[in-house]
């Protein structure tokens, strides 16, 4: 019998914790940590509940001190990629046909766990595996990951209720049925939160999943599964899927039971799955769905009435923090002529107080990125600068990766507004500035405006409302996620719903109804009581 109604409460969101000298808390995560620290584990896949260990081993290492091993994991071959698929095919009938709270009862579970429990496991494998800091750990493995699951139960409900109306004679309803086949989740390194949700969400309306990890985050994302499991996640509804991006894409997109794929990342990824499921077209079932939110060109535009010292701030902290690796951080920067050596000023101060390296001591501001590919990109993109005519390294700038991929906090000023790193996303801790006359304000936000492929979030600085309008209607399209006066970056589940259009993502705003509109395809019923016996209409007598 199914006859419940069930009111879910409006969810809060979760409380940060800021680790302070003295505390229990930073007490017992620098013990977790020591712990993690002090241990090799070893990562199989998860294949319809069962751990699997191919032999096939890599190494997960911690970012800041690269020759310290987490972790191995195992690969998976073509026959692990396919049992996953096969897996996720099975378990779809069960999971859909459970009353939606027993779905919703799992995720508010897995929160409740992530906050409880495994904080301090979760903070602490973020820090280790992906070189966070406490807070930045905190705010996305802990915090934003709860969000996310209480959230969206929450937006289920909402999603549910919206039904048609029925005239007289008859009953329309909505049946909001998980996608037809399996979804393809394929998450990035940066955060945990993501792999989190980019899974969940979609289970959430009753879909299963194939889930492709970052190598680079795999010792989170490892602890999540197995979370989910602990919060009753039936065997099979997401299977756990670390290797080779590209056979496991490959393999994956030409199944004919692809019903979606949920995808973050970077654009030039997404890009080859998008062109992928265009080669495959004739052997799907269903057009799949394909949503992905991807790179960012992030802008800081500065109006002559701003107010230096909060300018400083917001870029410091919009380019700097976590090492400039999140899709939203700022990484170009427009600044009216009158304010740039004052803000310059501040730039110099502060980045100079900033310090940079291991996870364990807690005053640092800034870690390791992520990996050698990553250093090594970033490098180049500084070192461009610092050989062209058109640029000019003013702070920062350089980079050692003998211990830990380490980069100073780099702030680049050009004379050339379309320079190489005001229009290429370099995903690092670097910042590049373009100094304009106060008169060509309106102008310059038309540069702006047209200067990146990339759209996904950008802030305005001003105390002037007029000027505010401007930049509000001239960016209209230049990000997905606009800030007044603040940095663009800290979006909170819930409060901003999050992504950008563009080539920054199909914009279906992560942690909204929106995006769990995209992982449902509603059947409408329309049932009528007392059906026509005659076919001719009342006009025709
Ligand atoms: P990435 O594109 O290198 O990798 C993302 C995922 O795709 C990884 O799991 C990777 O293994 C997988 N992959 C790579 N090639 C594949 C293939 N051919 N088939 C299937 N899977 C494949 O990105 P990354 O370095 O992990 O993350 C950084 C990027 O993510 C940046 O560009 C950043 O802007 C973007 N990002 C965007 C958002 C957003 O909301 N817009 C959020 C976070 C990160």
């Amino acid at each position: 019998m199914n006859n419940l109604i069930y009111k879910l409460r409006k969810p809060e969101n979760e409380t940060v914790i800021s680790f302070d000298k003295n505390t229990e808390e930073r007490r017992l995560l620098l013990e977790e940590i020591q712990r993690q620290s002090n241990t090799i584990i070893d990562i199989p896949l998860i294949i319809g509940g069962k751990e699997i260990k191919t032999g096939d081993i890599g190494n997960v290492v911690m970012p800041h001190n690269h020759s310290h091993v987490l972790a191995t994991y195992h690969k998976a071959s073509e026959k692990e990629i396919k049992l996953a698929i096969n897996a996720a095919k099975e378990a779809k009938k069960e999971w859909m046909s459970l009353s939606w709270m027993d779905r919703i009862s799992v995720m508010l579970k897995a929160a409740e766990l992530i906050t409880s429990k495994y904080r301090y496991l979760l903070d602490a494998s973020t820090m280790l595996g992906q070189s966070k800091n406490p807070y930045q750990a905190e705010i996305d493995a802990v915090c934003e990951t709860a969000d996310f699951l209480r959230f969206n139960s929450y937006f289920l409900s909402q999603v549910y209720n919206d039904q048609p109306f029925s005239s007289e004679n008859q009953l329309n309803y909505t049946e909001y049925r998980p996608l037809e086949g399996f979804v393809f989740a394929v998450t990035p390194f940066n955060f945990t939160s993501i792999a989190s949700n980019l899974n969940m969400a979609v289970a959430l309306m009753g879909n299963t999943l194939v889930w492709k990890p970052s190598t680079t985050s795999l010792l989170s994302n490892y602890y999540l599964m197995k979370i989910f499991k602990e919060a009753g996640l039936p065997d099979g509804v997401i299977n756990f899927v670390p290797g080779k991006g590209s056979i496991i894409g490959e393999i994956v997109l030409s199944d004919k039971d692809l019903g979606g794929i949920h995808f973050t990342g970077s654009t030039k990824t997404f890009n080859s799955l998008q062109k992928q499921v265009s080669n495959n077209l004739e052997t799907y079932k269903s057009y799949p769905k394909i949503i992905g939110e991807t790179g960012g060109k992030n802008f800081i535009f500065v109006h002559e009435t701003a107010e230096s010292k909060e300018v400083s701030t917001a870029i410091i902290r919009g380019a700097f923090e976590f090492q400039g690796q999140k899709c939203s951080a700022a990484s170009r920067a427009y600044i009216p002529k009158t304010l740039w050596p004052k803000i310059k000023e501040l730039l110099i101060e502060s980045i100079s107080k900033i310090k940079l390296g291991d996870i364990n001591d807690f005053s640092n501001f800034m870690n390791a990125v992520i990996d050698k590919t990553s250093f090594d990109n970033i490098m180049s993109h500084i070192n461009y600068a610092k050989e062209s005519k058109e640029a000019e390294v003013i702070i920062g700038g350089k980079g050692d990766k003998s211990k830990g991929y380490y980069i100073e906090p780099t702030v680049i000023l050009t004379s050339n507004p379309h320079f190489k790193t005001m229009e290429e996303e370099i995903f690092g801790p670097v910042i590049t500035i373009y100094i304009y006359n106060n008169s060509d304000y309106e102008e310059t936000l038309k540069i702006c405006d047209t200067t990146s492929k990339y759209a996904l979030t950008g802030s305005i600085f001003s105390k002037n409302k007029e000027a505010i309008k401007k930049a509000y209607e001239i960016l209209r399209y230049a990000a997905g996620n606009f800030y007044i006066n603040d940095k663009p970056t800290g979006a909170v589940v819930g409060q901003q719903p999050f992504g950008g259009a563009r080539s920054s993502g199909t914009n279906d705003k992560a942690g909204s109804y929106i995006n769990l509109l995209r992982w449902t395809s509603p059947r409408v019923v329309k049932e009528t009581f007392v059906p026509a016996t005659c076919f001719k209409y009342k006009y025709m007598e």
